[in-house]
């Protein structure tokens, strides 16, 4: 069995990630024979972390963390948001295959996100129900960042809507999510952020500080419901 503690998962990606900048990608677990033992194996003993990404076509998951079959499973939806199916797939993700990692991977120009900001600025531009559903979720992670006080520290209103849109779709999975909730709290699943930079192929992993920041927002939002 593999190691599958949180922090050897951590690191495996971060390793991959950096064979992937480098230039030096191992492609581990990638050949043929991995998926025939896929077919004999349960991936509950293999999968090291559910990953909510981007459906960009640049953000390819497996290639830039160089992992292969059995090593992640992932959830992809535009602007990585998460809508009801989404949280179910993270369910599936932590609660069935019980990966010790979760993910929710940004990356920068997200278009989902750009959108989203043209939107608010009166952008005319006619989109389908189902796209402006995707909007609906990213819009109070630029509202936020609009909203703020002190200055963007350098970063552009795009970068910064990146990053938050990351714990809002963090605030959007807790909140439909009594499980991953209680597999956060009972230290079961570790939870990080990162922003996946499309033009130097890196990940910034992201303060953890944010994720108990958001897990107390969603306490308190509940809270208050429940009065
Ligand atoms: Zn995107």
């Amino acid at each position: 069995m593999r190691d599958r503690t949180p922090e050897s998962a951590l690191k495996a990606l971060q390793e991959g990630n950096k064979r992937f900048v480098t230039n030096e990608s191992a492609h581990p677990r990638s050949s043929y024979e991995q998926t025939i033992m896929a077919k004999e194996l349960d991936q509950n003993y293999h999968a090291i972390a559910t990953v909510v990404a981007c459906s960009d076509s640049r953000v390819p998951v497996e290639r830039i963390f160089d992992v292969g079959i059995m090593d992640t499973f992932v959830v992809r939806a535009a602007g990585n948001v998460i809508g009801v199916e989404q949280t179910g797939s993270v369910e599936y993700g932590v609660g069935v295959v019980e990966t010790p990692l979760l993910v929710i991977l940004g990356h920068t120009n997200c278009g989902a996100v750009q959108t989203t900001i043209d939107k608010l600025y009166g952008c005319k531009d006619e989109l389908t129900p189902s796209i402006n559903a995707i909007i609906a979720k990213i819009k109070p992670a630029v509202v936020n960042v609009l909203n703020r006080e002190e200055d963007l520290k350098g970063q552009t209103v795009l970068e910064a809507s990146v990053e938050q849109n990351i714990w809002q779709g963090l605030h959007d999975l807790f909140m439909q999510s009594k499980l991953i909730r209680d597999k956060f709290v009972n230290g079961d699943v570790k939870i990080a952020g990162g922003v996946y930079d499309l033009h130097t192929g890196s990940v910034h992993w992201l303060d953890e500080k944010n994720v108990t920041q958001v897990f107390a927002n969603v306490q308190s939002e509940l809270d208050n419901n429940k009065k």
